[in-house]
């Protein structure tokens, strides 16, 4: 039987499509000609992905630096390589568990007459994969360890704007798997665009918001469902009783990570009003002892283009120009011709609506900071604006800290940190609204790339002919149902 021609449309005269398209019905083919994906099956694949990054490791990391033109590589290191390794071994360890039936309660009167339930989690098939730049090696790699650990196979789109990683990348995925099982595709906008449109059995989609649109309008056409891993400004809130330094360590130190360029990343901060000058000096003092230096600071990570570059000096010029007040935290100008793409930390102090900072996704090394006098200014403003992925609170006030938690909507929450939830994999991740749909992570993951598949076993008896509700009906099944629909 060809179980995959129902599902392929017509194929196009785009090569490109028709080679991704051929992948896709020789990866469908060959799920369906061996559904049955064992444990040792799952957990040979996982270990490939991990000894593939285990052994690769350092060139992975140098290129995703040529992508860049600098990047840190202890961060690289922690947030590429480190983070997908922990990801990969989590599923592998709870995967017997996960891959078990679960029994399921059968409701009266059938539990009466020994009927069984149970969902099984079964494979979903061909997983397609789009990723994105920030993370080069993460982002491709780690959803794998809910892709294989459900016994899927897999297709991944990878950035065009990490070339090197992308080229490397493939070349290894192609030394240590077949084809049928995991394949990398290098391309841009055209090529995600027709990657999109096939007819995968899920597709998972990590990028922009604007991108997620097109995404989901592709993947409609063949009812793909659809897993949106997308950004957006997440906000923190800082209480009026927290220790003020502890919090700006801890945002910076976030904000360090890849310099902003983290979906995660805090964009905003709100802080009261009476607190804003000794906020702004702890940063000032932080950012100073993780960066001496900016422009020659090999622990400093470039912007990842020219494009990206000019976009965010211009935020900074359009907050300066309509009349914010913009704090460069370098304090200096040493070595600041470098050609690596190299911005300081700005701080835009009470940006207006209109400014672009405000608008707009930053997404790299500027950190807005808004003041407040009560608490509910913060959240109506988060609620006035797109779900953010991610929402940060800092204080020790249990009242407040529950006010927050009840009156924001976010793909999840950080108390007294920035960022670090992402590394729980045992907490599902994902947006919500702008900032995604679904989620993915340790046994979340396993679910989203699992169909449960729910089984029902009958007894021997024939509960309905016993109950007399089968045909020609009369006042037996009359009363049965009387009995059935009464509210007592
Ligand atoms: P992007 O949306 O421009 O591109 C993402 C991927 O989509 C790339 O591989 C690209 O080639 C492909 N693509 C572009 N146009 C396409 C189209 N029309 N159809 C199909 N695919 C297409 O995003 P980006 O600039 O690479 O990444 C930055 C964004 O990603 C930020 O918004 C960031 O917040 C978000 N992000 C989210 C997460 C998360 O886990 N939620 C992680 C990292 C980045």
């Amino acid at each position: 039987m060809d179980v995959v021609s129902e599902k392929i449309p017509s194929l196009s005269d785009d090569a490109n499509y028709c080679t991704m398209h051929n992948l896709l019905i020789k990866q469908q083919q060959a799920f369906m000609a061996d559904p049955v994906v064992n444990f040792d099956i799952r957990a040979d694949r996982i270990d490939r992905v991990i000894e593939l990054l285990v052994k690769n490791q350092k060139p992975l990391m140098e290129a995703t630096s040529e992508d860049f033109g600098n990047r840190s590589q202890h961060q690289a290191q922690m947030a590429d390589i480190m983070s997908t390794i922990n990801a990969l071994k989590y599923s592998k360890k709870h995967l017997n568990d996960w891959m078990y039936a679960q029994k399921r309660k059968v409701s009266f009167p059938l539990n009466l007459f020994g009927a069984k339930a149970r969902v099984e989690y079964q494979p979903k098939g061909v997983v397609g994969n789009i990723s994105t730049w920030n993370f080069p090696i993460h982002v491709a790699f780690s959803p794998l360890a809910g892709i294989f650990a459900a016994g899927n196979r897999c297709m991944m789109k990878l950035s065009e704007l990490t070339p090197e990683t992308s080229a490397l990348t493939q070349e290894l995925i192609d030394q240590y798997f077949d084809e049928t099982e995991l394949v990398a595709i290098n391309g841009g906008p055209e090529v995600g665009s027709q990657f999109a449109a096939l007819p995968f059995d899920h597709l998972l989609f990590t990028g922009s918001t604007q991108i997620g649109k097109h995404i989901l309008h592709a993947a409609a056409d063949n009812l793909t469902p659809v897993t949106l891993e997308l950004g957006g400004k997440s906000p923190v809130i800082i209480g009026r009783e927290t220790n003020l330094t502890l919090a700006a360590n801890k945002i910076i130190n976030g904000k360090a990570m890849n310099m902003g360029q983290v979906c995660l990343s805090p964009d905003y901060c709100f802080v009261p009003k009476e607190n804003l000058y000794t906020l702004i000096t702890a940063i000032k003092t932080r950012f100073k002892a993780l960066f001496p230096t900016v422009y020659d600071n090999p622990d400093y990570t470039s912007v990842i283009n020219d494009k990206h570059y000019h976009r965010i000096q211009s935020c900074i010029d359009d907050a300066r120009q309509k009349g914010a007040d913009v704090v460069d935290l370098s304090e200096s100008t040493v070595g600041s011709s470098d050609t690596k793409n190299r911005i300081p930390l700005h701080l835009v102090i009470n940006p207006s609506d209109d400014m672009r900072v405000m608008q707009e996704e930053l997404f790299g090394p500027i950190l807005c900071i808004k003041t407040y006098k009560h608490i509910e200014e913060t959240t109506a403003y988060i609620n006035a604006n797109a779900r953010p992925l991610a929402l940060y609170y800092f204080g020790d006030n249990k009242h407040e800290e529950r006010y927050i938690l009840d009156n924001t909507i976010s793909g999840g929450v950080a108390i007294n940190d920035v960022m670090t939830h992402v590394s729980c994999e045992d907490l599902p991740f994902g947006g919500i609204g702008n900032s995604g749909m679904g989620c993915y992570h340790g046994h979340d993951g396993f679910k989203t790339f699992s169909h449960p598949k729910a089984v029902y076993r009958q007894s021997r008896v024939n509960f309905m002919e016993l109950a007399g509700m089968i045909p020609p009906y009369g006042d037996k099944c009359k009363k049965q149902l009387d009995k059935l629909t009464d509210n007592r």
